[in-house]
């Protein structure tokens, strides 16, 4: 396969770095509407294909591939081209925005996101949003404003939008309702409480689960979980992050989003399958088809630059 992943997650102290077995497959076919497969993770890292084979046996049938950055936006964006078993979203993270404000380049590379949103198989924006956990008050002015634009990107393309909100729920709520939320909002990693699915049930704004609403502590989640409607529910897995119980700290994979999947319809009380199959209805109904837009047969030549080293 053309692309690699080309980031390699940085924390590796204390943690059992070897990939979990793979659960039991989904009784029905869901997808991961929230991955990063450009990172590696584990002691033996998994190839592209190797990811996607693993996802498809237990049911994942297809990812949403999402980028933080100008190099892995363009990656995303140039393996779902490939790749019928992906999607891409494309954004600069709410953590990178000031890092580009202060580099001069965030018009730049906004330019560069809006170029992307327009290709084939690119079905969202994001990630993007706010975070006042990883960025200080300096920062604050940049991902306002690069909030905003990733906003008008989405409504310019009709695509939909995927948000990262860290410690920051109001904010992101007043700042979508200021500016007018894109037809199809997503709050990805659903962090708040009853009352903000509440909020997002009234403007019909998607929530998407991850691993951490199988966590010990994670009361809250699980409240919101109950209390938004089923018609607003996504799950992803944001891997390498997040792994589920019992392998939390372990690398993550979509592969084993079956587990937080059983956990949410064990929460709700409901069948494993009837869950999945609303799922997916719910997934198609905000990205479309996974075979919407043709796959290009030629893979695409590797891009130079996107050989970075680092992690964010
Ligand atoms: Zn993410």
């Amino acid at each position: 396969m053309a692309n690699e992943p080309v980031r390699q997650r940085e924390q590796t102290a204390g943690r059992d770095l070897s990939y979990p077995a793979p659960p039991e497959p989904l009784p029905v076919p869901v997808y991961d509407n929230h991955t990063h497969l450009e990172i590696s993770d584990g002691e033996h890292p998994l190839s592209l294909a190797d990811q996607l084979d693993r996802a498809v046996s237990v049911g994942v049938q297809g990812v949403i591939q999402v980028g933080g950055d100008r190099e892995t936006s363009r990656w995303s964006a140039e393996a779902a081209a490939t790749e019928p078993r992906m999607l891409a979203a494309v954004a600069i993270h709410p953590n990178e925005a000031p890092e580009y404000e202060q580099a001069g380049t965030l018009d730049d590379t906004l330019a560069e996101i809006s170029e992307l949103a327009g290709r084939p198989r690119v079905v969202a924006v994001g990630e993007t949003g706010l975070d006042f956990f990883r960025t200080g008050p300096e920062g604050l002015a940049a991902q306002y404003r690069s909030f905003e634009a990733h906003i008008e990107i989405a409504k310019q393309n009709g695509l939909a939008l995927q948000i990262h909100d860290r410690n920051a729920h109001a904010e992101v709520i007043a700042t979508l309702l200021r500016v007018g939320a894109p037809e199809r909002t997503v709050f990805h990693c659903f962090s708040g409480d009853a009352e903000m699915a509440a909020i997002c049930a009234e403007h019909g704004w998607y929530l998407s689960f991850a691993g951490n609403v199988t966590f010990k502590n994670a009361g809250m989640l699980r409240a919101a979980l109950a209390a938004a409607p089923r018609e607003l529910l996504l799950v992803e897995t944001d891997a390498p992050f997040l792994t589920p119980a019992p392998f939390r700290g372990r690398p993550n994979a979509p592969y084993l989003l079956p587990h937080t999947l059983r956990a949410m319809a064990n929460h709700l009380e409901t069948d494993v399958a009837m869950l999945a199959t609303q799922i997916s209805t719910t997934t198609e109904r905000v990205y479309g088809r996974w075979d919407a837009e043709p796959v290009v047969t030629a893979p695409a030549a590797p891009t130079a630059g996107t050989r970075l080293g680092g992690l964010q």
